[in-house]
């Protein structure tokens, strides 16, 4: 066996941080990846579908040639092998900046190969056993394929498989109506398949607010992506080169018809084939690990980082998970799970960026608050760039005047909110963001505005008619 002071299990965004802050204090570390250098974001995740996201986004800007002044010369044809040529060359740096950082990393030792737990304190790779007081679990997460008679017989993409698609499918059949659906959906719209969205629930995004899911399900419309909400996947065949999907609903035929399904139902945590049970950390009934506050597991020694302590999705959410640790174990500075602020975007065009609480969770919270919201095509910034989709929409403590949460559905959505978190980090009450002088023009700008128009919020549409 051989022993290191710190063991990390996995190369996705806490991992390599963690093991560059570990190293610098003179730790002899190891650091075990099965797949890609970089995890889920940097190979299947965040950059490669950013990157697409912008080709779609140019692709579609260039259709709107008319709109803006000029002209393309003819009609807008995407060169799927171009495309995804520029996201490899883009995610590929990424990866092969992770391997080499960790490989050239001084006091680090890189194994390649799959780690499971043979006891608390030892993982084995292979034939060889490493043994260490202090072990990191970094593994993420992978999508969930639902268990859907048929589904076995045709081939289907999930986001990893995506990654390798160089041709125009010629009709995407998108199970999964939530963020990962939504953005693949889109953009290969614009790349200029037919797609048909397939989602179970009743609307879009089901955990967004609902004036959300109904703008966002609009400009989709209007882009000519197709929308089964309501609609239950009952099985899928093969009929001659054509994919049919049987589904349960309302409205709508029943039976539709593509080239290519895309699964995105879900992600599970990649704790089913770690070893666990040799190690007694415990897992909750959706195999995510169980953690405290400094995302320590129940085992003294072993810590559960990033997506798969069920914490949080995000990049964000596991980077800052790297902090936490980092900051309790080397900086004597108590930084706990509980501190963040709720924070991410969608990245269909225009974006959404979420801060804080829903106005589903404020009403549910039962506190007395204010919201202020402005349509998109009313934000100066917005209609010079012919960009008016969305709005934005804040919501305060009547009482306490604290920020609450915000959505931010339009043009640079993703960027904008940050002024509203960083207020809601600083514990600022909204009146210091209402008197900012914001710079024009700018989407933020309008955030002041939004602030000195606040209304009472108003009663839900269900609970009005109940009472009336
Ligand atoms: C399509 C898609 C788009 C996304 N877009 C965004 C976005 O725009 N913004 C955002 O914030 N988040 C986004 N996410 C989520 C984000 O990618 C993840 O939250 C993030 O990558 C999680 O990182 P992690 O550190 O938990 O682990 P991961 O990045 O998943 O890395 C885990 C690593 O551990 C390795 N591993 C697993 N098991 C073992 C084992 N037993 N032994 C050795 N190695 C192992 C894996 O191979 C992998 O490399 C997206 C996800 C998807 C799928």
């Amino acid at each position: 066996m051989t022993s290191y002071d710190t063991i990390i299990i996995g190369t996705g965004q806490a991992g390599p941080a963690l093991a560059r802050r570990l190293a610098g204090t003179g730790m002899k570390i190891a650091i075990v990846e099965r797949g890609r250098f970089g995890g889920t974001c940097v190979n299947t995740g965040c950059t490669p579908t950013k990157t697409l996201v912008a080709s779609a986004y140019a692709a579609h800007v260039a259709r709107r040639a008319a709109d803006y002044g000029f002209t393309t010369g003819g009609n807008v044809k995407v060169d799927m092998k171009r495309v995804k040529a520029r996201k490899d060359y883009v995610a590929g740096l990424s990866n092969r900046g992770v391997e080499r950082s960790l490989k050239k990393l001084e006091n680090c030792r890189v194994y390649e190969g799959h780690a499971r737990f043979v006891s608390p304190r030892e993982i084995q790779i292979g034939t060889e056993v490493l043994g260490s007081d202090r072990i990191f679990i970094n593994v993420g997460g992978r999508a969930a394929v639902p268990e859907i008679p048929g589904l076995d017989q045709v081939e289907y993409f999930i986001n990893s498989t995506m990654m390798d698609v160089d041709f125009l499918p010629r009709h995407l059949l998108v199970l999964g109506g939530s963020y990962i659906g939504l953005e693949f959906g889109q953009m290969y719209r614009r790349f200029g398949s037919e797609v048909t969205i397939i989602e179970i629930g009743p609307r879009l995004i089901p955990r967004e607010d609902e004036d959300v899911s109904e703008a966002v399900a609009g400009f989709l419309a209007r882009e000519g992506i197709a929308l089964r909400l309501n609609a239950k996947c009952l099985g899928l065949s093969k009929t001659g080169d054509e994919i049919m999907m049987r589904l349960q609903c309302g409205d709508g035929t029943p039976e539709i018809r593509g080239s290519h399904p895309l699964i995105a139902t879900g992600r599970r945590p990649n704790t089913d084939d770690l070893g666990l049970e040799r190690a007694g950390v415990q897992r909750d009934s959706r195999g995510f690990i169980e953690v405290d506050d400094e995302l320590r597991t129940n085992v003294p020694g072993i810590w559960a980082l990033g997506d798969c302590n069920g914490r949080g999705a995000f990049t964000h959410t596991s980077w800052n998970d790297f902090e936490i640790v980092a900051a309790n174990l080397l900086d004597g500075d108590r930084r706990r799970v509980s501190d963040r602020i709720p924070a991410y975007a969608l990245y269909t065009d225009p974006p959404l960026g979420r801060a804080g609480m829903t106005e589903a969770e404020v009403r549910k919270s039962g506190r007395q608050a204010l919201v202020g919201k402005i349509a998109m095509e009313d934000v100066s910034r917005a209609f010079e760039k012919g960009e008016t989709e969305g709005f934005m929409k804040i919501l305060v403590d009547a009482n306490t005047k604290e920020i609450l949460g915000a959505s931010f559905l339009g043009v640079s959505g993703d960027e904008a909110i940050h002024c509203v978190l960083d207020a809601m980090y600083a514990k600022a009450p909204y009146t210091v963001l209402q008197r900012a002088m914001h710079i024009h023009p700018t989407v933020s700008e309008f955030i002041p505005t939004i602030l000195g128009d606040l209304a009472p919020l108003p009663e839900p549409a269900a609970q009005r008619s109940a009472a009336a």
